[in-house]
């Protein structure tokens, strides 16, 4: 960066490609040329344990979920985020009936993410669980050489800064979104979403069981297929297509014992959804 002085003289100002911009102009950005996106921690995986997928099931489900985690410890460095589930739907459908806006429905939400990520980390804690905050992601490095495992809450921390979506006023980015938006800025070696169905169908396999299985799909044919319903946040396609430091993301059956430890080791399994 150079430094250049007003034409009267008296002042500083630091030369940048930026200078005089409104950052908004398109062709700008289109011309712009930066640095490619470093991956910060190209070795540590991130898995999102769900919130109504898992973490509600309780005993039914989270402990074998917990051992299988630990289990892999030794061979794969892991960040585990979680959601919120059916606390969050409660206080989403009250807030909405009582005319509250997105922000106040989306810190509802931040709270209840939060308390999955202790649930999790304190099940993990023989294990090496420790819950952490998002400023917490720099520290990363430490926690894998302490033999931690790190569990933070996955709701992104927009809070009452949450976008009104189009449609109604439920929080658009949430759990599965501050996901993959943290192995984005992380630049994950792996992005696995642990629900309870094998992967993505054409549609709610809950409602239709004849819906057809989808073993992999590109994000932008995802997008352009838009379906009435998926098994992660819409807007997690858009961000997994623009990412550059992104392949695919996963999603599995974490019901099934094994397939945590066969998506770690890249096995085909579930649903694979890559970037175009
Ligand atoms: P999580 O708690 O992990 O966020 P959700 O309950 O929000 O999980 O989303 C997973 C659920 O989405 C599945 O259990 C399934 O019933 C439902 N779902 C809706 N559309 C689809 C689809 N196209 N393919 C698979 N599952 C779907
Ligand atoms: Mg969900």
């Amino acid at each position: 960066m150079t430094l250049i002085r007003e034409r009267d003289g008296k002042r500083l100002h630091i030369k940048s490609k930026l200078m005089g911009e409104s950052l908004v102009s398109r062709s700008f950005i289109d011309e712009l040329s930066i640095a490619p996106q470093k991956r910060l921690f190209p070795d540590v995986n991130i898995l999102k344990i769900g919130g109504q997928s898992i973490c509600d099931r309780g005993a039914r489900a989270l402990p074998a979920i917990i051992e299988e985690i630990a289990a892999n410890k030794n061979d794969h460095k892991m960040l585990i985020t979680t959601g919120g589930g059916t606390r969050s739907r409660h206080i989403y459908a009250i807030g909405l009936e009582l005319g509250m806006p997105t922000g106040v429905l989306a810190k509802f939400g931040n709270s209840i993410s939060e308390q999955n990520a202790l649930l999790v980390s304190m099940l993990l804690a023989p294990f090496g669980g420790i819950k952490i905050g998002h400023d917490e992601v720099v520290k990363l490095t430490s926690y894998f050489v302490q033999g931690c495992i790190p569990v933070m809450h996955g709701m992104p921390p927009y809070d009452y800064f949450a976008i009104p979506p189009a449609k109604g006023r439920i929080p658009a980015h949430r759990t599965d979104v501050g996901t993959i938006i943290m192995a984005d800025l992380i630049g994950a070696r792996k992005c696995i979403f642990i629900k309870d169905e094998k992967g993505l169908y054409t549609g709610d396999p809950k409602k239709n069981p004849d819906e057809g299985f989808i073993p992999e799909i590109g994000a932008r044919a995802l997008i352009e297929k838009d379906q009435d319903d998926l098994i992660i946040e819409r807007p997690c396609l858009e961000i997994l297509q623009n990412s550059e430091v992104l392949e695919s993301i996963i999603i599995i059956n974490g019901l099934e014992a094994g397939n945590i430890t066969r998506a770690l080791n890249g096995d085909r399994i579930g649903t694979v959804i890559y970037k175009e």
